[in-house]
């Protein structure tokens, strides 16, 4: 494979601040040159690949040390880009990494978009689009289940089985091809349309099998939105803070990478829970007067869970009925909370599914993570090991429109339309999958794709 010939990219790859150490990285064919004119220490062109060489770095321009060095030297084609790859590790300071950075550029390199570096993987054929994502996806990860589903990924799971249906695929054309062309033999329109009808409903099946795998590998990479409501004084705060306690908090205060929000994350056994609002939840206790009925009831239907909570120690007010009849048309748990006090609430206007805790008494909360398993998992183990999970919105998408062209063809092939009209629907199918490991992907896709990524990634 031949490496394609691009100019030489600089970013920071640690996170800015303060650490043990920070990492400049550079990739491209200027990246040894570019890093000998400001280091001083053994010449590194001459030490082997793959290696940490000491030294220091030295401003050309007046000769000043900045910082005292050690440097990673990976020689093409055995790098994450297939370039060369020289990696500054400094003592981590912002100061001095940016510094360095500024000399970096100054010598002829290029500032580095965000995910460029993973970009070039990609260009280069390193990497195909789907454990470029996956890259991306680790990185995200928020849970070490959906991690789990991202480093599979990273493998090339996901590309293998897209590339044995694309082969399939072209497999079929081929030979539909071959019967067209030969058509001295008997039967070959009906051979031709068996064939047809045989390989469309095994590739759709497929592609159906996979497309199940989708919504709990979505809820996995993405969270389950969750908002915990219920009048005020019943214990939502106190279920926030006892869920977000017993290491069950993950991630808590991270602003989205390209919105500016401030989510919270619960793990309940792997599954990550969005919370939604919970400032809300802490500021002002009632969501249906603040927000008003019709959009607390859209936001209800938006949530993928509601977790309502009521007082099992108190009659029913006006506003637990109110809660009630708003959500239920969503996946909710109706929680009785506590039921370390004596019970007055009137359960029989109650669902029977109810679920009794004390949160206080630190009773049942388990029984939740149960009831979300049923849920949303039937049950089931929530990640089979072996399992190829589609979990990222693109794929999905992509992946149902290719059903969408299979299902084309198996419609023509009920009305009897003519084969080579077929054929159309059929590589269509094929082209639809390509984009996924962006053997077939349009560059605007590919960019903006990558424009997500972090820099120095
Ligand atoms: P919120 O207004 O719904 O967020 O309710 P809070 O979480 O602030 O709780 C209101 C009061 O109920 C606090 O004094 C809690 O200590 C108390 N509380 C919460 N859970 C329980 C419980 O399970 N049993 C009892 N007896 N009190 C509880």
């Amino acid at each position: 494979m031949i490496t394609k010939e691009f100019d030489t990219i600089t970013a920071i790859a640690t996170p800015l601040g303060e650490g043990a150490i920070g990492i400049i990285r550079l990739s491209g064919s200027d990246a040894l040159a570019i890093t000998k004119k400001i280091f001083k220490g053994k010449d590194l062109s001459k030490v082997p690949s793959h290696t940490l060489n000491y030294g220091h770095i030295v401003d050309p321009q007046n000769g000043e040390v900045l910082d005292e060095v050690m440097i990673g030297v990976m020689l093409a084609p055995k790098t994450f880009t297939r370039e060369d790859v020289v990696e500054i590790n400094t003592h981590g300071g912002i100061a001095v990494t940016n510094e360095i950075l500024q000399l970096v550029l100054r010598q002829g390199a290029r500032m580095a978009e965000p995910g460029e570096f993973t970009k070039r993987a990609f260009l280069n054929g390193r990497v195909d689009l789907t454990q470029a994502e996956a890259v991306m996806d680790i990185i995200r990860a928020k849970t070490d289940k959906a991690m789990n589903i991202a480093v599979k990924q990273l493998d090339g799971s996901l590309k293998q089985l897209i590339d044995n249906a694309r082969q399939e695929i072209l497999n079929t054309l081929a030979q539909v091809e071959v019967n067209i062309d030969y058509p001295e033999y008997d039967d070959v329109e009906e051979m031709t349309t068996a064939l047809m009808r045989e390989k469309t409903q095994e590739f759709q099946a497929l592609l159906e099998n996979l497309l199940r795998t989708a919504r709990r590998g979505k809820i996995l990479r993405e969270g389950l939105s969750t908002a915990i409501i219920g009048r005020p004084n019943v214990g939502k705060s106190s279920l926030l803070n006892n869920l977000l306690r017993e290491e069950k908090a993950i991630v808590t205060n991270i602003a989205g990478t390209t919105r500016d929000i401030i989510e919270e994350y619960v793990n309940i056994k792997g599954v990550p829970l969005k919370l939604v609002d919970t400032a809300g939840i802490r500021e002002t206790d009632d969501v249906v007067e603040r927000i008003g009925v019709e959009r607390s009831k859209k936001a209800l239907n938006e949530a993928d869970l509601v977790l309502l909570v009521l007082n099992a120690a108190e009659k029913l007010t006006e506003q637990d009925r109110t809660l009630l009849e708003l959500s239920q048309n969503s996946n909710r748990i109706i929680l009785l909370n506590k039921t370390d006090l004596p019970e007055v609430i009137e359960v029989d206007d109650l669902p029977s599914d109810v679920i009794r805790i004390s949160v206080l008494k630190n009773q049942n909360i388990d029984l939740i993570e149960e009831r979300i398993n049923q849920l949303f998992f039937d049950n089931a183990n929530i990640i089979e090991q072996d399992a190829t999970y589609l979990s990222n919105a693109r794929h999905i998408s992509l992946i149902e429109k290719a059903v969408e062209s299979l299902q084309a063809v198996n419609d023509g092939l009920e009305l009897g339309m003519p084969v080579d009209l077929l054929q159309v629907d059929l590589t269509r199918c094929w082209e639809i999958l390509g984009e996924i490991t962006g053997d077939a992907a349009p560059d605007e896709l590919i960019t903006q794709l990558f424009s997500q990524f972090c820099l120095g990634k």
